[in-house]
């Protein structure tokens, strides 16, 4: 993907703070980052989403996620980590290649530590499960 910011980076066109890489997968720090050692870990083969990364490279992105995260966390002293995934714009995608974020965390950092849950109706978590099944079915 000629015009896609991450992959010119894995082909080396535009530089990043990499810090490390396999056959599958790259991770580098965020240009932006929510809090210093926010990090990216990405295919790095072009999957607009999550939906289209294959095992294979899911596999190695979560495992390289697991120590790059680990060594961030230890680095900046934090003391939480969120791994996050944005998929499409509604959910916040900007960078449409695939990519997961290790997002360091301290106490009161003044960001988001819990979503706003509310109820469902009666009856209706019951019939969207049945939903869902249906659709892992299909
Ligand atoms: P998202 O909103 O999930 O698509 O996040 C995209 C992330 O990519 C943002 O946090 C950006 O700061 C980051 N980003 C965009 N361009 C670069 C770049 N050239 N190097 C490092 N991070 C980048
Ligand atoms: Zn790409």
């Amino acid at each position: 993907m000629a015009n896609c910011i991450f992959c010119r980076i894995v082909q080396g066109e535009i530089p990043c703070a990499k810090i490390m890489e396999d056959e599958h997968c790259l991770s580098f720090l965020d240009i932006g980052p929510i809090n210093a050692g926010h990090a990216l870990v990405i295919p790095k083969k072009h999957y607009p989403t999550l939906f289209e990364v294959p095992d294979e490279d899911l596999a190695a992105c979560a495992t390289m996620a697991r120590a790059v995260g680990k060594a961030v966390l230890k680095v900046v002293g934090a003391a939480g980590l969120n791994f996050l995934q944005n998929n499409f714009r509604a959910a916040g995608q900007l960078v449409e290649h695939a990519h997961f974020h290790l997002i360091p965390r301290h106490e009161n950092d003044g960001f988001l530590t819990s979503w706003p849950g509310k109820a469902y109706a009666v009856g209706e978590m019951e019939k969207l499960l049945q939903k869902v099944h249906a659709q892992l079915q299909a």
